[in-house]
């Protein structure tokens, strides 16, 4: 069946319910993706500057690859012996830290984090967990508690057992060595410990990328990681947008962060689309959690799931895209700083890698946040035919999170566009 874009519209209100979220005031309707770019049903054709998912590009052969050849050979679930998943958890585990060995696979990120804080409760004993007020860590029962913007009004009442920090802040409250916010954790601690509750588990973003990619120099969550331990808690990272390479410096942002997470979490670029979340921790907490709990995700780690993220995780190392991420992220945010200069519109550039973005004010001493405006220019921007979103706070960030195989050309091309944009979308 092809609906017209109203049908389309229309249809997913009645089949989908209300609330179902689509990007723009005019969403686009997308039939086909290759690299960097997709193209609409009618012929039209956008450079692709958010979506971090095809994190090797859209339909990338080797990923098509691999997963057209073990569908058509095999797909079953792990309680048979399979080479697959053992392969991938030994070349992720590869690249981590020695303690961070062990791997659980999930096919959603919200699961991986799901598990992650039962982790912590096993290996603690207690349940208080922390995260920052503007994040998000997934949809399950236990982790939409963590989305402070967005708690479910339902939920079991799981709530007495979670607490909230600001969110770091790079341009708006700097934290130049990272000891407020271990403070703010420190107090937060202290409050479930007080509340007979008991600390469990920190869970960051250890780039902060749903709070607004604030600038931090690496090594910036050390403080925050020793009060986190000296309590005696889990440091988890959710690595599901910071991971594989997006910053251009390191492949883990924890790395650049300088901690080594408990528990770490993946997701969304695992296999480029194709549904596979996970976490890799240490061999005492995994056994910890298993021990107690006979986990097991009937898609989690398939086949399938798994020849589909080693061609990524392969391609991600053989192609380098981690410095490909770095090189075109420098020249990107030096772009972004060159219309800074032109447009006072532009409070602040910041990012690292192939995450950047500018935070929009209506005026720079202020620093009032622009986010009608901001909303204005993600719109017309789609209008001429490049992707990309906001967030933040205030939602006046726009957010440029494109797959790692974006070039230099490609910045380009969408920097001259935010030019036009810019200069011709009325600030009232
Ligand atoms: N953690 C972070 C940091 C995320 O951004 C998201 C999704 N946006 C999730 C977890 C949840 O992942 P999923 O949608 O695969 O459950």
């Amino acid at each position: 069946m092809t609906r017209t874009k109203s049908d389309l519209i229309a249809d997913r209100k009645r089949l989908l319910g209300p609330n179902v979220a689509t990007f723009y005031d005019d969403p686009v309707h997308i039939v086909k993706g290759e690299g960097v770019w997709l193209w609409d049903a009618d012929g039209r054709k956008y450079l692709d500057c958010y979506n971090n998912v095809p994190v090797v590009g859209h339909c990338n052969a080797r990923v098509v690859d691999a997963i057209a050849r073990q569908s058509a050979t095999l797909n079953t679930h792990t309680r048979y012996l399979h080479d697959g998943i053992l392969d991938y958890a030994e070349a992720l585990t590869d690249t981590l830290d020695d303690s961070l060995n062990t791997a659980l696979l999930t096919c959603t990120g919200s699961e991986a984090n799901d598990v992650a804080l039962r982790m912590a409760e096993a290996v603690t004993g207690k349940r208080g967990i922390i995260a920052t007020d503007a994040t998000y860590h997934g949809n399950t029962a236990l982790v939409s508690q963590l989305s402070k913007s967005n708690v479910p009004t339902v939920g079991f009442g799981l709530d007495q057992y979670f607490r909230f920090v600001d969110a770091p802040d790079s341009y708006r409250n700097p934290d130049p060595d990272g000891t407020k916010f271990a403070a703010a954790v420190a107090e937060q601690i202290a409050a479930h410990e007080a509340s007979g509750t008991g600390f469990a588990a920190l869970v960051v973003c250890p780039y902060f990328l749903n709070e607004g990619f604030p600038n931090h120099p690496d090594g910036w969550l050390k403080p925050t990681a020793k009060v986190v331990r000296d309590a005696g808690g889990f440091l988890i990272c959710d690595e599901v947008q910071s991971g594989f390479g997006r910053t251009g410096t390191h492949l883990w942002a924890h790395e650049k962060m300088g901690v080594v997470p408990d528990v770490l979490t993946l997701g969304k670029p695992m296999a480029n689309g194709h549904p596979v979340g996970g976490l890799v921790t240490s061999a005492e907490t995994m056994a910890a959690f298993r021990s107690g709990y006979r986990y097991f995700n009937t898609f989690g780690g398939n086949p399938v799931s798994s020849a589909a993220a080693l061609a990524v995780l392969r391609e991600i190392q053989e192609r380098d895209l981690v410095e490909n991420a770095r090189v075109v992220g420098e020249h990107a945010q030096a772009r972004l700083r060159d219309l800074m200069a032109k447009y006072d519109v532009i409070g602040d550039v910041r990012g690292s890698g192939l995450i950047f973005g500018a935070e929009m004010v209506t005026d720079r001493a202020t620093k009032e946040p622009a986010s009608a405006y901001t909303d204005r220019v993600i719109n017309a921007m789609r209008q001429e035919g490049f992707i990309l979103s906001k967030l933040g706070r205030h939602k006046n960030a726009l957010k440029i999170r494109p797959p790692l195989v974006f070039s230099v050309d490609n910045a380009d091309m969408l920097f001259d566009g935010l030019d036009t944009v810019l200069r011709d979308t009325p600030r009232e």
